[in-house]
């Protein structure tokens, strides 16, 4: 017990006890205590009273008459306080810390409620997206009006995100990604990707005219080179197997000049609704297997067709082609002589189905989620021999995505693998077959 207070009870306790003593020398000791007791509750509101005045007045030393007690307990109560301000000052130095921290970043940040208000924005919001400091409390979809920022908002599918156009400007690309945090809150992060999207274009564009360029000139070339081969029986046999190399080559230009064209189409230009046609998917995929059959006449691989021959689709026909024939040419390529392709169509649960499962070379987990870049392959050599251009899954992935189409990829090494695409039922069409 610390020495004031000791003090301090003995000093009431003295008090108490001169009533009492007073009381019993006067004959009246029921009077002579209260007296001391009285006495006693006089001094602590005076002890309390110097205390509150204390407190409010730290700088002016405690009276000395109300001794070590409240000095102990004034420094005590001042020690909290400082420390009660240190913690306070450390806090309000993180949140400063957080805020500068959040009012440096270039992007547009939005921190909104579970009914998607307003609760503060960062500054690059205002210029980013319009906000005010009079829009707080108020529901973001009413500033933000893009229905496409709307659809994703209400979505709640936010591990993606959506590209929209500024409000003010057209012209202007913002990146919208939405975070939740705590309790139903959300973060609204806006990037501004007008630049980004720039560059893509101009990549795009740069693509697509050197592949043009190059048309004409392999075309003659090609053209020039045939025409040699024509004549072959004149020339001698090193010139000529020189010839039938150049072919080759030449022929493999014109494949990856063609599917670059393609792929440069599928990317830049959005499919419109009167492209979408009824397609015979059945007998597409028949002349395909046909045509599978021949290229691997040789390796006699067993090509068995699964086909419900009463289900079409509405679709882009020559895209459609070209994607079916793409898996199906890659497991013939990429399956042993005398493997099993199976080529299926049919419609599920999940939606219409197209299949292509074979039993060939397989491929690592690693490899799968990368396959469908442009020029990725497992290994160039064996693409290369087999006539391949690294394009064929690209292509697969963009008239899925124009079909609103998803790929699944199955495959085990050295036992053969799964393609398989996933259209919407809604694109089901029976009249098709037709
Ligand atoms: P490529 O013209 O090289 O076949 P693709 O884009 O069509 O290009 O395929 C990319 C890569 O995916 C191929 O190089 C190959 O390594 C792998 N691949 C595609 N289909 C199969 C398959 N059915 N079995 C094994 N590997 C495959």
């Amino acid at each position: 017990m610390p020495g004031g207070l000791r003090a301090e009870i003995l000093l009431v306790g003295a008090l108490a006890a001169v009533g009492l003593v007073f009381g019993v020398l006067s004959g009246h000791v029921w009077a002579g205590l209260s007296l001391g007791l009285a006495l006693v509750v006089m001094r602590l509101l005076w002890v309390v009273a110097r205390l509150a005045r204390w407190l409010e007045r730290p700088e002016t030393p405690p009276s000395r008459y109300a001794g070590g007690w409240l000095a102990d307990l004034g420094q005590r109560l001042r020690r909290a306080r400082a420390a009660q301000r240190r913690r306070e000052r450390r806090w309000l130095r993180l949140i400063r810390e957080y805020r500068r921290a959040a009012d440096a970043l270039p992007d547009a940040v939005v921190a909104l409620d579970a009914d998607n208000r307003i609760l503060g924005f960062n500054p690059p919001s205002r210029q980013q997206l319009g906000l005010r400091q009079r829009d707080v409390g108020l529901p973001i979809d009413h500033l933000i009006r893009q229905p496409a920022f709307i659809d994703y908002l209400h979505s709640e599918d936010w591990l993606r995100d959506v590209e929209v156009p500024a409000s003010d400007d057209p012209e202007r690309v913002l990146n919208m990604h939405i975070f939740p945090y705590v309790q139903g809150r959300r973060l609204l992060v806006a990037r501004d990707v007008t630049r980004l999207q720039r560059l893509q274009a101009m990549r795009q564009d740069f693509v697509a005219n050197v592949s043009h360029e190059l048309r004409t000139p392999l075309t003659v070339l090609a053209g020039y080179i045939e025409t040699l081969l024509d004549t072959g029986d004149e020339l001698p046999d090193e010139l000529l197997r020189i010839l039938e190399h150049m072919h080759l080559q030449s022929e493999r230009m014109r494949r990856i000049v063609e599917d670059l064209l393609l792929l440069s189409r599928l990317e830049t230009t959005s499919p419109s609704e009167d492209q979408f046609e009824p397609v015979n998917v059945s007998a597409m995929l028949d002349s395909i297997a046909g045509v599978a059959e021949q290229l691997s006449a040789a390796e006699k691989h067993l090509i068995v067709r699964e086909i419900d021959p009463a289900l079409g689709m509405r679709g882009i026909p020559r895209e459609l082609d070209s994607l079916f024939s793409n898996l199906v040419f890659n497991a013939v390529k990429y399956t042993p002589a005398a493997g099993v392709i199976s080529v299926r169509w049919f419609a599920d649960e999940r939606g219409l189905v197209f299949e292509v499962q074979d039993t060939g070379i397989g491929i690592a987990p690693q490899h799968i989620p990368r396959l469908t870049e442009r020029f990725y392959r497992v290994d160039v050599g064996r693409s290369r021999a087999r006539g391949g251009t690294g394009l064929g899954l690209a292509i697969v992935k963009h008239v899925l995505l124009r079909h609103q189409g998803r790929l699944e990829i199955e495959s085990a090494l050295g036992k053969g693998s799964v393609f398989r695409c996933i259209f919407p039922t809604a694109l089901a069409n029976s009249r098709a077959l037709s």
